[in-house]
């Protein structure tokens, strides 16, 4: 919205975009508009939503975007796959997810709410991403904690596999036990959640915003890992890295690079509209939109399209996995995604 009313100005018709949202974002010491931190303001305001959506459980807002979009499948939050042609603040909101999560974890009371393998309540990471055998083992990915271990000790365990374990797996298993020896239970109060960047443990808008502003701010996030350490041949290496710099030559680049020669109109030839950059052509283009939702489908991963191409590669999906070879077929497809388009919209032009 900020990008549109800074582009658009009155008058009719899309402007160009004369500088690069990057660089409009950047603080204005360093050349840019300092515009970044509005959004990232905004984002963390946003993130308010998130927070409060499982915890005002008979709102009335809360009940309508539960009707229009869903229960996530952790039950606590709403569905955070909005299709991209909804025009709705819920859309805005659900964009700030992916970041908002990482923040958040499970504190366990009754352990009813909370799922044993698939949520953040114990360690770094769900136990599912870190014991990925057992949890290909077992028979619901879904249970809650209260099912699997009684409320005190010595724990009964109730795992359920649908199988007998391999030795590696029982190794695993071991392991799993040996750490959760270390859990104490408060089962007298209902599941909640925590927010890991404030003392309290309750969401402010400003602890959100800080860390948003570093996120953004320290240029080593560079997504050098799916870069240079993918398995695809080098020229295809070389051209993601052009890529996630945005110096491809899209349209709009050509177009600032000789602002002596009239392109055609900037039109993306994959749609037809809007017009041709980096983060348009492979991302947020209704076709290669379709083709990132088919990837995230055949995954079976949720997710929520960022802001830039940049942003994509930057994040860790775990689409495939979190093993070695789940790591290097995801970014292998990655890339081919990218790779594909690039190719489609060039044949279409020359
Ligand atoms: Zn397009």
């Amino acid at each position: 919205m900020q990008r549109n009313f800074l582009w658009s100005g009155v008058g009719e018709g899309k402007r160009d975009h004369l500088v690069s949202w990057d660089v409009v974002c950047i603080p204005k010491a360093k050349g840019g508009l300092g515009l970044g931190r509005i959004s990232l303001r905004n984002s963390a305001l946003l993130g308010k939503w998130l927070w409060r959506f499982p915890r005002e459980g008979s709102a009335l807002w809360r009940h309508v975007i539960l009707s229009i979009y869903g229960l996530h499948s952790n039950g606590w939050d709403a569905n955070t796959v909005v299709r991209w042609s909804h025009r709705c603040p819920w859309k805005a909101i659900a964009q700030v997810s992916q970041e908002f999560f990482k923040f958040t974890r499970f504190v366990v009371g009754d352990g009813e709410r909370i799922r044993f393998w698939e949520d953040l309540w114990w360690g770094d990471q769900p136990l599912g991403v870190r014991y990925p055998r057992l949890l290909s083992a077992v028979t619901d990915k879904n249970i809650p904690i209260s099912s699997i271990l009684g409320s005190t000790r010595p724990f009964s365990w109730n795992f359920n596999f649908r199988r007998n374990l391999s030795d590696s797996e029982i190794e695993d298993l071991e392991s799993l036990m040996r750490s959760l020896d270390r859990l104490h239970l408060s089962p007298s109060g209902p599941d909640m959640r925590s927010w890991s960047l404030s003392p309290s443990r309750l969401f402010t808008v400003k602890s959100f915003f800080l860390t948003l502003s570093q996120i953004h701010g320290l240029p080593s996030d560079f997504p050098t890992r799916i870069v240079w350490n993918s398995q695809v041949p080098f020229k295809v290496k070389s051209f993601v890295w052009l890529v996630a710099h945005k110096k491809v030559n899209t349209n709009d680049m050509l177009q600032l690079r000789r602002p002596y020669k009239a392109l055609s109109p900037d039109i993306c030839m994959m749609c037809m509209k809007h017009g041709e950059t980096v983060d348009h052509l492979f991302l947020h283009c209704p076709l290669t939109m379709g083709l990132w939702h088919k990837l995230f489908q055949l995954a079976k991963t949720d997710w929520v399209p960022p802001r830039s191409i940049f942003d994509m590669l930057s994040t860790n999906f775990n689409g495939f996995g979190s093993s070695k070879r789940g790591v290097v077929l995801w970014q292998a497809a990655c890339i081919a995604l990218i790779w594909v388009v690039w190719r489609e919209r060039n044949v279409r032009i020359f």
